[in-house]
């Protein structure tokens, strides 16, 4: 059977993968079999590690990564240990070869390299812990060994424990741990050479020293008072993670047990010490967080981080406030894709020095969250401050400084392969006192800021405002709604009437679309066509206005007792400028007129002037192709925008829909003079062009009949009729027709 094509393009060939795997283990065996304690040899052990390669190999591959790849990982740490690769080295090591050959030998090429090096990372994160924790079976398993010896030369040789048991020597000689016996004094009377080997070497450093000598700062609080408590015999052993000074200053970590030797009489006597020395696991693990918390291409922390401290910083209690400013690139899109990646990483490397050169007070923090993406954080520069002061105000004014630095910092020009690029960015302010949001909402609360100020310009920042913020929520809400809302069959059309001003007759009917949203009741076109606009929706949402309303049209004409008005029943419908741009819009248009049946004189498209404001002739074509037709083009909202009254000429429209404003001019007693003037010169020059002009927003008879002494041909208000339903329209026209 031949696989898909997708299938063979990039995957690996079974036999392939099969030799990669071996490679593999070839490799990894090389690297750990010189630090292991087995008994196998080196080609038998390279075999046993086969199956454990296969099974990370597996784990990389995984979908989705996750619980089953991470335990698949950390069982194989766990089977390091089983193998005898104790040896701290062993891990390192393999840790060594998975970061550096795992991807390389068992990656199938398909997915991108930074996804496979963050799975990768996971899974020696998984490898080291499975390891850690095997390991400390292990040992625990060996301490209990060495203390039941221990117990059992007490009381086989009452007085000197230390001198007379040969079963407790070896143990004690052989032990891979460090062991150490003091009197309850604290004096140090034995130590094995593990431990020597452990402190530096040097065994008088160790020997004759006094137990309580090794403090250490980063010592648990609660270790002396274990201790004491140990020696005055009221507790038989502790465990505990304890830090240790070498004897060259160097810091030893170990997790210590402490039990404690009682004479036959079962009065205390001797002190007994196992330590396992935990330093390489520890460097290892902070090591594996250092890579899990940091963004690998600039070294800043990453979001992982950014949301622990976040966190931290939310939850700080009552007093403590925290300011977070979330930077965007403006433009970086554009400069990545004509510079290329290389370029685009190497100027956000830039960009990540400059930031974090901005916020270096205690406090404060800079991470990078992906892409382009940046957040400050700043939780005071004075955290552990004791008198109250106005804390909200003060993290306020340094979280502006901070956000003023950003952009200042962005302000000089990159340098990049020899060329100046400047880079600009908007910032999403968020700040406030700890303790009232999560961090998943002060994140959204500043991403949303962060668009507004990219929508005003970029190159700056703005500061959050709830009210802001509930409005942007609804706004997505409604956007993500929408192109279900039409398959749902959620919109429908109202309809108002025009009618004619000389002698009140019923002209036709303006369509205008409403949403009924299922959560949000009855939404006006203002609140959804501005958004469809903008996601392209509008498109399918205006053919199908279009057609409903044609459909509607053709209905009236055939519902008109016949031979009353022989002057037809015309229906207009809105167009936005996205339907303008849209190639489709001629072929749509005549396809629904044919399928209506109605003729195209009976249509008349409304336009923004503003949209037609510097159209040059490609933009305009569609209108004229339509009009030609006989499809009548009407300039909305006129008055509006900045149209210059000559160019009317060039355009295909043939009627001027005056903007509302001027009728409002005219409800007022009496009428604004200059805004009759300016009806009075607008319907002069319309009518010259011998276009007709139609007038919105009447809502009063004395309106309606000043506009009709100024000219005015048809009009449309609140006065004749409220937008409604189909049928009102119809009973209008026929009560007018009576
Ligand atoms: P428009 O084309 O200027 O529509 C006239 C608006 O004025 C309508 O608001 C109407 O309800 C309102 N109106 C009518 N008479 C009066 C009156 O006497 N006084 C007052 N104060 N207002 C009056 P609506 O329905 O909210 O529509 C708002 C805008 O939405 C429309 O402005 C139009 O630009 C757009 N629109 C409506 N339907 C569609 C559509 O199907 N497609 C597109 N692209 N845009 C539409
Ligand atoms: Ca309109
Ligand atoms: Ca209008």
């Amino acid at each position: 059977m031949k696989l898909p094509s997708q299938a063979t393009g990039s995957t690996v060939e079974p036999n392939c993968l099969e030799d990669r795997l071996q490679r593999f283990a070839t490799i990894w065996s090389r690297a750990i079999f010189p630090v292991t304690a087995t008994s196998l040899t080196r080609a038998e052990f390279e075999q046993h590690l086969l199956p454990l390669a296969r099974r990370l190999s597996d784990a990389l591959h995984s979908r989705p990564s996750g619980t089953a790849a991470n335990s698949a990982a950390h069982a194989v740490g766990a089977a390091l240990v089983a193998a005898h690769c104790t040896d701290p080295d062993a891990l390192s090591r393999t840790l060594g070869v998975v970061d550096a050959y795992l991807v390389l030998y068992c990656g199938n090429g398909q997915e991108p390299a930074e996804d496979s090096r963050a799975r990768c990372a996971r899974l020696q994160h998984a490898i080291a812990a499975g390891y850690a924790q095997a390991l400390r079976e292990r040992t625990l398993s060996e301490q209990e060994a060495i203390a039941r010896s221990a117990l059992a030369a007490r009381s086989d040789a009452m007085e000197a424990l230390h001198a007379t048991e040969t079963r407790f020597r070896a143990v004690f000689e052989g032990a891979a741990i460090g062991i150490g016996i003091a009197d309850l004094e604290g004096n140090v009377l034995e130590v094995n050479d593990t431990l020597t080997r452990m402190f530096g070497g040097l065994e008088h450093h160790v020997r004759g020293r006094k137990v309580n000598e090794w403090v250490h700062p980063e010592d648990r609080p609660n270790v002396w008072d274990l201790h004491e408590e140990l020696i005055r015999g009221e507790r038989e052993h502790f465990r505990i993670e304890k830090p240790f000074y070498r004897n060259d200053g160097t810091v030893l970590w170990t997790n210590l047990t402490v039990s404690l030797l009682r004479d036959a009489e079962g009065r205390p006597k001797y002190q007994l010490a196992l330590i396992e020395d935990t330093t390489e696991r520890r460097l290892l693990n902070l090591r594996l967080r250092y890579e899990a918390t940091h963004d690998a291409l600039t070294g800043l922390p990453n979001r992982t981080l950014f949301f622990e401290r976040l966190e931290k910083a939310l939850t700080a209690g009552e007093g403590n406030s925290f300011g977070l400013c979330y930077l965007d690139l403006d433009g970086f899109k554009a400069i990545n894709d004509s510079l290329g990646h290389s370029a685009g990483d190497r100027l956000l490397v830039e960009i990540a020095d400059r930031l974090q050169s901005c916020a270096t007070a205690p406090g404060e923090m800079v991470a990078r969250l992906g892409g382009d993406e940046f957040v400050a954080l700043t939780t005071g520069s004075d955290s552990g401050r004791d008198t109250i002061r106005d804390t909200s105000r003060d993290t306020e004014h340094e979280t502006r400084e901070l956000a003023g630095r950003i952009l200042g910092a962005l302000s000089t020009p990159v340098m990049l392969d020899g060329r100046e690029i400047r880079v600009r960015g908007s910032i999403g302010i968020v700040e406030g006192a700890a303790g009232e949001r999560t961090p998943a909402e002060v994140l959204r609360s500043a991403d949303i800021t962060m668009y507004r100020a990219k929508s005003a310009g970029g190159n700056r920042y703005e500061f959050a405002d709830p009210e802001a913020d509930a409005r942007a929520i609804t706004r997505h809400g409604l956007t993500t709604a929408l192109p279900a809302a039409l398959e749902r069959g959620e919109f429908f059309i109202e309809y108002q009437p025009l009618v004619r001003l000389g002698d009140g007759s019923v002209h036709g009917a303006e369509a205008l679309v409403r949403w009924c949203h299922p959560q949000h009741g009855v939404l006006g076109p203002d609140r959804f066509i501005p958004l469809a606009e903008h996601t392209g929706l509008i498109v399918p949402l205006g053919r199908w206005v279009l057609q409903e309303a044609a459909r509607q049209a053709r209905f009236w004409q055939d519902q008109r007792p016949a031979g009353h008005d022989d002057r037809t029943l015309r229906i207009n419908v809105n167009l936005s400028p996205a339907q303008l741009h849209h190639p489709g819009l001629v072929a749509d248009t005549v396809d629904i007129l044919e399928r209506s049946g109605l003729e195209p004189g009976a249509l008349c498209l409304e336009v923004t002037e503003s949209a037609l404001i510097g159209a040059d002739e490609d933009l305009l074509k569609p209108l004229r192709q339509l009009a030609e037709m006989g499809v009548d083009i009407a300039l909305d909202d006129f008055g509006t925008g900045y149209s210059n009254l000559a160019n009317l000429r060039r355009l295909p429209v043939s009627i001027l829909k005056l903007d509302r404003s001027f009728t409002q001019g005219m409800q007022q007693h009496p009428a604004d003079p200059v805004d009759i003037k300016i009806v009075e010169g607008i319907v002069a020059l319309a009518h010259s062009l011998e276009l007709a002009v139609t007038v919105e927003g009447v809502e009063t008879g004395a309106q309606a009949e000043q506009l009709r002494e100024l000219g005015c041909d048809t009009a449309q208000g609140w006065y004749y009729a409220r937008p409604g339903p189909p049928d009102r329209l119809h009973a209008l026209s026929l009560a007018d027709a009576v």
